[in-house]
């Protein structure tokens, strides 16, 4: 399996042609071995246009989800941000690439250490996981200037609006348990909420999310 190739076509296919044209997210996901996320029995199938099963009935996103949250959080490169459902740790992996520092949160525990290995494989110092309920955020952690919630929400869990910087963004699926809008709020004096397309996504477990 030549992974270097399917990543090249990947980014052509899924991301550019499909309109993400923030050079430095297609520079990151042309760079992370997005391979390495996904369990051995799925590795062939890592660069496929669709999410991907990485164990405890949960899904690595796919490709394009991941290209269209990151670019919509506009990061620059001094950022602190806050991912909340690290799962495969993919998506972390993008972020770090982008940010400064990332925090994320994960409810099982099994998915955090694999992240955190994979993380730890490729040198990726500037990420810290965390195992726990990431719809209360990460107080001691916060303010952050970004916050990615990577599994479906039934409303905007409050605590993550405290923990955003002034100028801050989220960007999170919100809806039924079934299919979600997926939202970026951006704090620009009021609120300004975007809604950028369907999408289907895993339950956020949790305080603020479903019980
Ligand atoms: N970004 C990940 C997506 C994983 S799926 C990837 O591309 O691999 C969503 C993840 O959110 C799952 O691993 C799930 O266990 C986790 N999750 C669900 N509710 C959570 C909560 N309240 N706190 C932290 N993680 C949560």
């Amino acid at each position: 399996m030549d992974f270097a190739r399917a990543r090249t076509e990947m980014i052509r296919e899924q991301l550019i042609l499909r309109g993400i044209n923030d050079e430095r997210v297609l520079e990151a996901m042309n760079r992370i071995p997005r391979e390495k996320f996904v369990p051995p029995d799925y590795r062939a199938y890592a660069y496929d246009d669709a999410p991907q099963h990485i164990g405890e009935a949960q899904t690595i996103s796919q490709p394009y989800i991941v290209a269209l949250m990151t670019q919509s959080l506009k990061l620059k490169g001094d950022e602190t941000v806050l991912e909340v459902g690290t799962g495969s740790g993919y998506q972390t992996a993008i972020l770090a690439a982008l940010a400064n520092q990332v925090y994320s949160i994960e409810r099982h525990q099994a998915l955090a250490d694999s992240a955190r290995e994979v993380l730890d494989e490729l040198e990726i110092t500037n990420v810290e996981v965390m195992v726990g309920d990431g719809s209360l955020g990460w107080s001691v952690r916060a303010p952050f200037d970004s916050i990615i919630v990577t599994a479906a929400a039934p409303a905007m869990p409050m605590p993550l609006i405290d923990q955003l910087t002034e100028s801050g963004r989220i960007v999170i699926p919100i809806g039924a348990h079934s299919d979600q809008m997926l939202e970026v709020w951006e704090r620009r004096g009021a609120w300004h909420i975007e809604k950028i397309c369907a999408v289907r996504f895993v339950p956020l477990i949790g305080e603020c999310g479903w019980k």
